[in-house]
C-alpha cells in the first residue's frame, strides 16, 4: 500500500512539474513585442534602413520598426547606420552628394521625411523606433538633430507613432524638454532604471549581456513603470529567456523567427 501511495504522489509530482515548465520557458505575451531591427531586412535580403525593410515590417505586423537618424552637412535628417555611407561622412557632406549613389536595391538614399511618409502609409500597427544617432561634431549638433527631428515629426503628425531611442542621454534630455509626452528609450546599459526613471525617460532599451549581468533590472524596471526592451536579439535561446521575463519588447534582426517561437508558446 505504501509503495503504492508513493508511487501515486511521484507520478503526480512529475505531472506538476512538467505543467509548469511552459509557464516558466515558454511564455506567450498579449501584445505584440516583435521590433525590427532596421527594418526587416535580412530574410529577403533587403539594404538595412532602407524604405523596402521598413515596409517588409510593416508587412510582417512588426510591434515596431527601428531606423538610425543622422544630419547631412547641409541640414538634411537621413536615414543610415553608420557615420560613412559609401565611404562619405555624412556630418561632412552635402545630401545632393551622398543621394548621388543610390541603395543596393535602386533606392534612393532616404530621408526622414521620405521615411515616415512611407511608413504611414497603409501601416495601422508598426510604430518607427527611430534611433538618433550621436553627433561626431559636438553635443550641441546632436541637440540640434533632436530639436529637428521633433520638427519634422509634429509637422508630419507623426508624434503617436514613434518612439525615439538614443546612446546619447543629451539627445533623450533634449526630445523630453521639448515634448514631455515623448515616448524615449536609453540604450547605452550604463545607467540603472532609478536613475533612467529619475531623468524623466520612458524606458530601457539594452543590450541583452546588459540585462544577464544585472538580472535584477528586469524587476527594477517593471517597478519603476519603465518600457522594457532588449536589442538585438537573434537567437531563440536569448529571444525564450527576454519572453520567459515578460520583456515589453525584443528588437531582432530575425522578426519571422521571433514570431514564429512566440505562435508555438501560444499552442
Ligand atoms: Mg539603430
Amino acid at each position: 500500500m505504501f509503495r503504492v501511495l508513493v508511487l501515486i504522489f511521484l507520478v503526480c509530482f512529475s505531472a506538476c512539474a512538467i505543467s509548469k515548465q511552459p509557464h516558466m520557458n515558454h511564455f506567450s505575451p498579449a501584445k505584440n513585442i516583435v521590433v525590427a531591427h532596421r527594418g526587416a531586412w535580412k530574410k529577403n535580403n533587403l539594404p538595412e534602413n532602407s524604405i523596402a525593410s521598413l515596409r517588409n515590417a510593416i508587412a510582417l505586423n512588426c510591434a515596431g520598426s527601428e531606423f538610425d537618424v543622422r544630419m547631412t552637412a547641409d541640414d538634411s535628417l537621413v536615414i543610415n547606420h553608420d557615420p560613412n555611407y559609401n565611404h562619405l561622412p555624412i556630418e561632412k557632406s552635402t545630401y545632393a552628394n551622398l543621394a548621388k549613389l543610390p541603395l543596393s536595391n535602386g533606392e534612393k538614399f532616404p530621408t526622414l521625411q521620405q521615411y515616415l511618409q512611407a511608413g504611414m502609409t497603409k501601416n495601422t500597427a508598426t510604430k518607427f523606433v527611430c534611433e538618433i544617432k550621436p553627433s561626431d561634431i559636438s553635443v550641441d549638433r546632436a541637440r540640434i538633430v533632436a530639436t529637428k527631428v521633433l520638427a519634422l515629426v509634429r509637422s508630419m503628425k507623426a508624434e503617436n507613432r514613434i518612439t525615439y531611442i538614443s546612446f546619447d542621454f543629451e539627445i533623450l534630455k533634449q526630445i523630453i524638454a521639448i515634448d514631455p509626452t515623448a515616448i524615449t528609450q536609453y540604450l547605452d546599459g550604463n545607467k540603472s532604471p532609478d536613475e533612467i526613471k529619475a531623468a524623466g525617460i520612458s524606458g530601457i532599451d539594452y543590450h541583452f549581456s546588459v540585462f544577464k549581468a544585472h538580472p535584477d533590472w528586469i524587476a527594477l524596471a517593471k517597478k519603476n513603470n519603465l518600457i522594457l526592451n532588449a536589442w538585438t536579439v537573434n537567437d531563440l535561446e536569448t529571444m525564450n529567456w527576454l519572453l520567459s521575463n515578460q520583456f515589453d519588447f525584443i528588437t531582432t534582426n530575425e522578426p519571422e523567427l521571433l514570431f514564429n517561437r512566440i505562435k508555438q508558446n501560444a499552442n
